[in-house]
């Protein structure tokens, strides 16, 4: 039984139902680095991202994001506030007598033959110090590109891209959309003892055998265009931009991509046409655009459905028209699913995510679109009707296909 197990039932009889809440009466010093080891572990158990430390005015919250939602795990009482902050303090090799000035600071801790990283985050707040820890897995395994949650026909036009001898291939989406995981999926279906793979990253994420992966370092004023400059002299096939943020690296990546290079990249944007009014944004010439991107991937990550504890539920009526209209189904005969949650989802109903996508490719009649100065809408339509299917048509086949719940999905195109 673990500590913070014992702890709990030796309160209960002090507490009503709260199993997450810990009084002053259990406080015990001895016990506290006992605790932050039983927060982390748990967090790593879950599958957190995140640990968050937040102190009200009578207590210490400890919440943890799985799966991008924020979760309660842990109430304590302030008379653990301090000494839980100190603990993370020593461990993290930060002042613990300092309290009136951030401090970040770093960290590792092994669960289970796993080890990760904490990059730890102190904020002094008019409550007290506001811990933040960020968990970073070493050495994160790679998700296979065909495990992305791509539809078999998007999957299908991925890989034929995938085969291009140059150009630009991009991912695009908000923070936290995989654009990433998308691009090392990617890239990683090349033999890199064949090909000389070249990346600029910010931080590395994934460790790639044989690909040659370079950390930015804007401290030292190593940024992604000195690196860009750097790589094309490098004899490269194929060169990935972790991320292209400004105009200088837009049009040194552009230019890489016109002259015999597989340029992979991610741009913060929040649709696939939308890329193309950022990049104009960024004066870039519209024929450069039109003639170095070939596909643009635009993403978000849903919440899974829990496929353990998953049921079917007949379509409710207001969702009929949307689904006849928008992706062709018979919602007489198909369903939406549900999870009550069990043990491998924490009770939430939700495990893992996969990725919803818009992918649209640079045709002839696109590009003539784009030189020509076309609307997003004009561009959207003609891409529609060459095929391409809209992220919120993608939600919506997956809330059908079990995936994802009706909620996640609409929660996601929202
Ligand atoms: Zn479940």
């Amino acid at each position: 039984m673990s500590l913070l197990d014992t702890l709990q039932q030796e309160s209960e009889e002090k507490l009503k139902g709260g199993d997450i809440k810990l009084t002053s009466e259990l406080y015990d010093d001895d016990k506290v680095p006992g605790l932050v080891d039983e927060i982390f572990t748990e967090a790593l158990k879950k599958h957190a991202s995140d640990i968050h430390f937040k102190p009200s005015e009578e207590k210490l919250m400890v919440y943890y994001r799985i799966d991008g939602q924020m979760i309660l795990h842990k109430e304590f009482e302030k008379i653990f506030h301090h000494p839980i902050v100190a603990r993370i303090k020593i461990i993290s090799g930060l002042k613990i007598d300092e309290h009136r000035l951030p401090q970040d600071g770093k960290s590792s801790f092994v669960y289970e033959k796993m080890e990760v990283d904490l990059r730890v985050s102190v904020l002094p707040t008019n409550f007290g110090e506001k811990v933040v820890i960020r968990l970073l897995e070493k050495n994160p395994k790679l998700v296979e590109l065909r495990d992305l949650g791509m539809l078999p026909n998007v999957l299908l036009k991925v890989e034929k891209y995938l085969k291009s001898n140059y150009g630009m291939i991009l991912a695009v989406g908000p923070t936290g959309s995989g654009k990433s995981t998308s691009l090392f999926s990617m890239i990683s279906t090349f033999d890199a003892t064949a090909f000389n793979i070249s990346t600029l990253e910010d931080p590395i994420e994934y460790r790639i055998p044989d690909v040659t992966q370079t950390q930015i370092n804007t401290e030292i004023d190593f940024d992604f265009p000195d690196g860009l400059r750097t790589i094309v002299r490098q004899d490269p096939d194929i060169i990935m931009v972790g991320e292209i943020r400004d105009q200088k690296t837009a049009s040194l990546a552009i230019e890489s991509a016109l002259t015999g290079h597989l340029v992979f990249s991610t741009l913060h944007t929040n649709s696939a046409i939308g890329t193309i009014q950022r990049l104009l944004n960024m004066k870039i010439d519209r024929f450069l655009i039109t003639a170095a991107i070939k596909l643009i991937i635009s993403q978000r990550l849903a919440r899974k459905v829990c496929s353990h504890c998953r049921e079917q539920y007949p379509i409710p009526k207001t969702y009929h028209d949307l689904l006849r209209k928008e992706i062709g189904v018979d919602p007489e005969k198909d369903f939406f699913y549900r999870a009550k949650g069990c043990e491998k989802c924490n009770n939430t109903g939700y495990r893992g995510r996969i990725g919803l996508f818009e992918v649209l490719e640079m045709t002839p009649e696109i590009e003539e679109l784009v030189v020509g100065g076309a609307s997003n809408k004009e561009m959207e339509a003609k891409a529609v009707e060459q095929g391409m299917i809209l992220m919120r048509k993608d939600a919506l086949y997956k809330a059908v296909t079990g995936d994802i719940t009706i909620e996640e999905a609409l929660r996601v195109m929202a």
